[in-house]
């Protein structure tokens, strides 16, 4: 039998918790929509336990229909969500892009996201989706098995530090290694765009003080807290306390991201696993809100 969920239980939880914080609700830059028959096959490759999530049993907590999940983030409270999509393979991304932005039109509190590959003509439809209104792109090193730092997306990362517009990479080997996740290839790549506005997705897992490391040489590194400090994931790889003062010091480069829908456990843990950190309400409402708001001009 699947788990018994308590949905209008959890939503009073996430509710009290930004309400006793002040703030208008919840900012998440990383949530997952994308068309029903991909985002089924990705939830069928956590069924397996396969290789690319670390072999790890992750039973989807909200598997539902994309209506019922865009209603619940809003009844949870989330002002300003994302579309996080990514192709595994070249001849993908122009499509996902355009399913995205067709999204973003029928779903207001969305941000317009979009994605991209290392292949011929990447250039060209990245800036077709920057003109259509992409406001947040998300790639992924680990699923696409590329170089971040390839030729091919040199103009691309360019256009896009110029434009001012973030990038959601998920390059630290969590929870699975991959040919080219890591620092170093990110290194590489901010070393010759160091205006790129790159958003570090699951605060680098396990990589997390390397990360936090290019996020200090690097006004416009942030990072995101997707799965970071939960139950889950403080037991496969434990953000190491002793680097907790230096997060609390970037609390202005680091945004909320919670994985939504695809995530073992309720919404409101992601929440807790911050809380718990005791770093404070001024840090809170700066992850949990006010820096997504300043980033997108919310
Ligand atoms: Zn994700």
């Amino acid at each position: 039998m699947p788990p018994l969920t308590d949905e209008a239980g959890e939503a009073r939880e996430v509710r009290r918790f930004w309400g006793g914080l002040g703030l208008p609700g919840l900012s998440d830059v990383h949530t997952h929509f994308m068309p029903e028959r991909v985002l089924h096959k990705v939830w069928d490759y956590f069924d397996t336990s396969g290789p690319l999530i670390g072999g790890l049993e992750w039973p989807i907590t909200y598997r539902k229909a994309e209506a019922e999940r865009t209603a619940l983030l809003r009844d949870f409270g989330v002002r300003a969500f994302t579309a996080m999509l990514y192709p595994h393979k070249p001849g993908m991304a122009r499509w996902l892009n355009g399913w995205a932005a067709d999204f973003a039109r029928r779903t207001p509190d969305c941000l317009h996201t979009a994605t991209l590959y290392p292949e011929p003509g990447v250039g060209a439809y990245v800036r077709e989706a920057v003109e259509a209104g992409a406001r947040v792109f998300k790639a992924h090193v680990q699923v696409g098995a590329y170089d971040p730092a390839d030729e091919r997306l040199q103009e691309t990362w360019g256009l896009l530090a110029e434009a001012g517009i973030p990038v959601v990479l998920h390059c630290g080997s969590g929870p699975a290694p991959g040919k080219y996740t890591g620092p170093e290839p990110v290194a590489r790549v901010l070393a010759r765009h160091p205006k790129l506005r790159l958003i570090v997705a699951h605060m680098g897992m396990p990589e997390y003080e390397e990360f936090l490391g290019l996020a200090e040489r690097y006004d416009e590194v942030r990072l995101d807290t997707t799965m970071t400090f939960t139950d889950f994931t403080e037991r496969l790889m434990p953000f190491p306390r002793r680097i907790l003062p230096r997060l609390a010091a970037l609390g202005d480069r680091i945004l909320l991201g919670s994985d939504y829908p695809n995530i073992p456990y309720p919404y409101p843990h992601q929440l807790h696993a911050l809380e718990r950190l005791d770093l404070g309400p001024e840090w809170l409402r700066a992850v949990c809100h006010d820096n997504a708001a300043d980033l997108f001009g919310l």
